[in-house]
């Protein structure tokens, strides 16, 4: 058969499709890989015999018997794995996904195997859920890999144990260009966590600008929660937030909010020096205009 496996988004090759490339070179058929996920489209047409994935079809699968397969990294070129060691969630957070898609947590039996590169991507919802996470920890510093943690680690399942580890894995962005453990402050009700866990963290070794944040806005948040959440990372603790637009909403403070925190401009300027500077001239504080 000749297959052709085409990739229309995403900011890296999309592992169905590395699954799929493994699966039809071990039946011996043809792939021809086409990406493109570098055009920008406003709307795509395409003829398909398969399709996938959580944008199409929250509950789609890949066939039975490519889940398990090793993904062909080198049909793309790729330098680095990408890898689940667990699918699923114990939590069900209001805004998420996951636990409906994947269900609970769920242990992935293969997952080292498909480690073949020195860097691994981790897709993990939840790492740290995991029963086995201090065994897993301890085979990335005992083999050296190179981790990028890409869907977060749970600040609320941190304690001394997990920090040590932590602090000895070679834990990376999602280019692997720089150090960073990902985490997420999402509600601002848990700040009393956020402010036990982490001088944990540091108290484990990690350095506190290692620590970046995912902050979720424009879900049930106000802007004086968005900015409380601001100033406890940045200005107490000198960790790094990095603001996500629930369902990429549209308005222009939550845009502005954004572009204050993830362009570093909240280093340098206050919030309402950023107003002035960008001329918003309407209500600055209480609720976010539509
Ligand atoms: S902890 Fe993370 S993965 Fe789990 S339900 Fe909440 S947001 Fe989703």
């Amino acid at each position: 058969m000749k297959v052709g496996l085409i990739q229309l988004d995403g900011k890296r090759p999309n592992l169905a499709l590395l699954k799929l490339a493994t699966w039809h070179k071990n039946k011996g058929d043809d792939i021809t890989i086409l990406d493109l996920s570098g055009y920008k489209f406003d709307v795509t047409y395409a003829s398909k015999i398969f399709a996938g994935g959580s944008g199409y079809n929250i509950k789609a699968k890949l066939p039975d018997g490519i889940e398990e397969v090793v993904p062909d990294y080198n049909a793309f070129n790729l330098d680095y794995s990408i890898v689940h060691t667990t699918r699923g969630c114990f939590r069900s957070c209001d805004f998420c996904i996951v636990k409906e898609k994947e269900g609970e947590l769920t242990e992935i039996d293969n997952w080292k195997e498909k480690i073949t590169k020195s860097k691994v991507i981790l897709l993990d919802n939840n790492f740290l859920a995991s029963k086995y996470a201090r065994e897993k920890l301890q085979y990335f510093i005992d083999n050296k890999i190179k981790v990028c943690f890409d869907q977060g680690l749970d600040i609320r399942l941190v304690n001394e144990e997990y920090a040590q580890l932590l602090s000895k894995v070679k834990y990376y962005d999602s280019k692997f260009n720089y150090r960073v453990l990902y985490f997420a402050f999402d509600d601002v009700n848990i700040e009393p966590i956020i402010r036990k866990k982490i001088p944990i963290l540091i108290n484990g070794g990690i350095k506190s600008h290692h620590l970046m944040f995912y902050m979720l806005i424009g879900f049930n948040s106000s802007i004086n929660d968005d900015l409380k959440r601001v100033n406890i990372l940045w200005d107490e603790f000198g960790c790094l937030p990095f603001v996500m637009i629930y369902n990429n909403k549209k308005g222009k403070l939550l845009h502005l909010f954004s572009k204050w925190v993830n362009k570093r401009v909240h280093k340098k300027y206050t919030w309402d020096e950023w107003l002035d500077y960008t001329n918003y001239k309407e209500e600055r504080h209480y609720e976010y205009l539509q």
